[in-house]
């Protein structure tokens, strides 16, 4: 499942290469779980319209559209499989192609997704009570440390469950909550609500810190992912305890350990979290 880092790298990818097209067609399978407006709808509205911008907002990859006087958003959330792949035309179709957009500039978008959990939609913005698309969620990158604090105040939940909840801090999945636990030092079992102001205040910088730096390392990958298939290259980021199961804490040398919280694996640091 990609994470908030992945979604960005792919969404700042495919925003270099299409912005500023327009959407002169539009193919789609029609199989109903991937689509969560009609087929129909969205190409009515994706048809000549122009990209404006493509950005994140959660896991969600927001495409900006303008199109005389009238203004929406094609939403493409990836689920587990999907990809955002921009193509040559004469590139084969992938198998399990559900989307593909030709474009002004002569290139094709295409969605792909094996497992159909990818999601695709669109949402008008033109009238005055429509808002763009905000997500479940807060954005973690942008949340204010009081904000971040008040998240939590009152939840029995452990801090690690919470962390995943998407309609609190939407983006964050099971890699850079434990990845960010770790480097806050604070154990995934530990009662949300119970956490002191400083150290909510070490996790948010922690997750900001670790969120902005698999972005960093994904951009690396950016042209792989996008033409290709997949993140290749992204896994690189060096996880200090996400499946690291056994080995040593590259802080204390103590063995990584494994525990399920909330129905999810969960790597730390007996020594370094308390
Ligand atoms: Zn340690």
């Amino acid at each position: 499942m990609p994470e908030l880092p992945e979604v960005e790298t792919v969404a700042n990818g495919v925003h270099a290469r299409v912005h500023g097209q327009t959407i002169q067609s539009i193919w789609t399978s029609n199989k109903p779980q991937t689509f969560k407006s009609t087929p129909e709808v969205i190409s009515e509205t994706l048809t000549g319209s122009r990209i404006e911008r493509v950005h994140r907002v959660g896991k969600t990859i927001v495409v900006d559209l303008k199109r005389s006087g009238m203004e929406a958003q094609f939403l493409v959330h990836l689920g587990m499989t999907g990809r955002l792949l921009v193509s040559e035309p004469d590139v084969p179709i992938p198998p399990h192609t559900h989307a593909v957009l030709s474009l002004s500039g002569g290139r094709e978008l295409r969605f792909v997704d094996a497992r159909r959990f990818g999601r695709l939609s669109v949402l008008t913005t033109h009238e005055e009570d429509d808002q763009p698309y905000s997500g479940p969620g807060k954005e973690p990158l942008l949340i204010s440390p009081p904000d971040f604090i008040a998240l939590f105040r009152g939840r029995k939940t452990p801090i690690k469950a919470a962390l995943l909840n998407q309609s609190l801090l939407h983006g964050v999945g099971n890699i850079y909550a434990d990845e960010g636990l770790f480097r806050a030092g604070i154990r995934p079992k530990r009662q949300a609500g119970r956490l002191t102001r400083a150290e909510l205040g070490r996790l948010r910088e922690a997750l900001i810190t670790v969120l902005k730096h698999a972005i960093e390392l994904g951009g690396s990958s950016v042209s792989d992912y996008v033409d290709a298939d997949g993140v290749r290259g992204f896994f690189q980021l060096e996880h200090r305890v996400y499946m690291r199961t056994g080995q040593p804490c590259l802080v204390c040398s103590t063995p990584i350990k494994k525990i399920v919280v909330g129905g999810r694996s969960t790597h730390f640091c007996p020594v370094c979290q308390q």
